[in-house]
C-alpha cells in the first residue's frame, strides 16, 4: 500500500495483504501460541511465540501506524503496538519512559482511569504529576519542570468537558523542556486528527472506543514516530506482556475498516443533538468542540477534520435533574464507555469520573455526557428532547 493512498483505503488495506497461504482477503485469526521452527533458531516469517508476535496482531499494528502517520509507516519508521486495553498501553508506555523521581504534566480533566494510574499506581513508584489546563499553553509551560518533566500528557478533545488543546504548541513546550509529548487520541481517532504529524512523539489509543467501534472488544494501542523510541516500546510490550490477543486484534481491525464512514455519521448526528440542546430551556451550558464559545474551538477548526461524536451539557436543577435525564432516555443507553455505533448517556460525576471526586479534576455535578451513535438522527434528537422533559 502506498502511503499517498487515502485514509479509507489505508483503513481497509494497510497491513492486510491477502493471506499468503490461502488468499483470504481478511487476515485470519491466528489463534496460536507458538510456531514451528526450521531447525533451532530457524523462524518462518519471524514468528516464534505469540506474546512476541502474532500475524493478526501485526496486521492491526501496521494498519494503526498507517492511519496515524502514512508516510512514516510506509518508511518503516513509525510503528504501532497493540495492547490488551488502553490502560495496558498507557502503563507500558509510562514504565518505559519514566523512572523514579520523574515528573509528568497531565490534563486537569484527564480520563479518570489515566488519572488513577498516575495517582494510585505510578505515585508509589516516585512519579509525580501536576494537573494543568491544556488549553492554556502558558499554564502548561509553567507546570513543566525543565530537566525533570519527562512527559506532557495531552488529551484532546478532553473528557468530559471537550476542551481542545493545541497539539503543535504543546509539542514545542514539551520539547523545549526535554520532555515527550504524548497524545491520547481516543476521542478524535486518526480520522479526525493525526497528532504525530503535528509534532507529538507518541499516540495512545483506547481502541475499545471509536477504532473498534462496536462495543464488543477492549483494547489499546501505542503509535510512535521515532524509531529508537518505538524500538524501546516494542521491547517493553514483549517484556511486560500486556499484548492484544488474536481475536481481539481481529475484531478491532474489522472495526477500523469502517472508521471513516462511522465517524462522519457520529459527527453529523452529534451536531444535530447539539443544535437542540443549545436552544433548550433546561440546558445551562453545552460543551462541544464545534461550538464557537467552546474552549479551544479555534484550535479544533485548524487541527481537526470535524468535531467528533462526544457532547456534554449541564442540566438546570443540579445533580438530581442530571441523574433524571440519564434515567429517562430510551434510545441512548445508560452506560460507561463511548465510541460505539450505539448511543450512550452517562453521569460523569457518579460514573466515569467518580474516581476524581475531591481532586482538582472533579467534574460538575449537573453534567451529562453523550456518546452520540449512528442511529437515525431524528430518533436521537427526539429521545434527548423527551428525556429533558
Ligand atoms: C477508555 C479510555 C481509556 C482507557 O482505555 P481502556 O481500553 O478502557 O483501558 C483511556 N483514555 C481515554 C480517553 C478513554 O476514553
Amino acid at each position: 500500500m502506498t502511503h499517498d493512498a487515502g485514509f479509507e483505503t489505508l483503513a481497509i488495506h494497510a497491513g492486510q495483504e491477502p493471506d499468503p497461504t490461502t488468499g483470504a482477503v481478511v487476515p485470519p485469526i491466528y489463534q496460536v501460541s507458538t510456531y514451528a521452527q526450521d531447525g533451532v533458531g530457524g523462524l518462518r516469517n519471524g514468528y516464534e511465540y505469540s506474546r512476541s508476535g502474532n500475524p493478526t496482531r501485526t496486521a492491526l499494528q501496521e494498519c494503526l501506524a498507517a492511519l496515524e502517520d502514512p508516510a512514516g509507516a510506509a518508511a518503516g519508521t513509525t510503528r504501532g503496538m497493540a495492547f490488551a486495553s488502553g490502560l495496558a498501553a498507557e502503563d507500558t508506555l509510562l514504565r518505559t519512559v519514566l523512572e523514579p523521581g520523574a515528573h509528568v504534566v497531565i490534563p486537569d480533566d484527564a480520563y479518570g482511569g489515566t488519572f488513577r494510574l498516575f495517582a494510585k499506581v505510578l505515585e508509589r513508584w516516585g512519579v509525580e504529576h501536576t494537573p494543568a489546563r491544556l488549553t492554556d499553553v502558558d499554564a502548561v509551560a509553567a507546570a513543566v519542570q525543565p530537566g525533570r518533566t519527562r512527559v506532557v500528557w495531552v488529551e484532546t478533545p478532553t473528557n468530559p468537558l471537550l476542551r481542545v488543546a493545541d497539539i503543535a504548541a504543546l509539542a514545542d513546550v514539551a520539547h523545549a523542556a526535554g520532555a515527550l509529548l504524548v497524545v491520547d487520541n481516543t476521542f478524535a481517532s486518526p480520522y479526525l486528527q493525526q497528532p504525530l504529524l503535528l509534532g507529538a512523539d507518541v499516540v495512545v489509543h483506547s481502541t475499545t472506543k471509536y477504532l473498534g467501534g462496536h462495543s464488543d472488544v477492549v483494547g489499546g494501542a501505542l503509535v510512535a514516530a521515532d524509531p529508537e523510541l518505538a524500538e524501546r516500546l516494542a521491547y517493553h510490550q514483549n517484556a511486560m506482556g500486556a499484548v492484544a490477543g488474536p481475536f481481539d486484534a481481529w475484531l478491532t481491525l474489522r472495526g477500523v475498516k469502517t472508521l471513516a464512514v462511522r465517524m462522519d455519521r457520529h459527527c453529523a448526528n452529534a451536531r444535530a443533538v447539539v443544535d437542540v440542546l443549545r436552544d433548550h430551556p433546561k440546558v445551562v451550558e453545552v460543551f462541544y468542540p464545534g461550538l464557537e464559545g467552546n474552549d479551544g474551538h479555534h484550535v479544533a477548526v485548524k487541527q481537526m477534520r470535524d468535531f467528533g461524536g462526544m457532547v456534554s451539557f449541564r442540566v438546570a436543577g443540579g445533580e438530581p435533574a442530571a441523574l433524571e435525564v440519564c434515567n429517562r432516555t430510551k434510545v441512548f443507553t445508560l452506560g460507561e464507555s463511548l465510541g460505539g455505533v450505539e448511543s450512550l448517556i452517562e453521569h460523569p460525576g457518579r460514573m466515569t469520573h467518580a474516581s476524581v471526586a475531591g481532586s482538582p479534576l472533579e467534574v460538575p455535578a449537573d453534567l451529562v455526557r453523550l456518546s452520540v451513535g449512528i442511529e437515525t438522527v431524528e430518533d436521537l434528537v427526539a429521545d434527548v428532547v423527551q428525556a429533558l422533559g
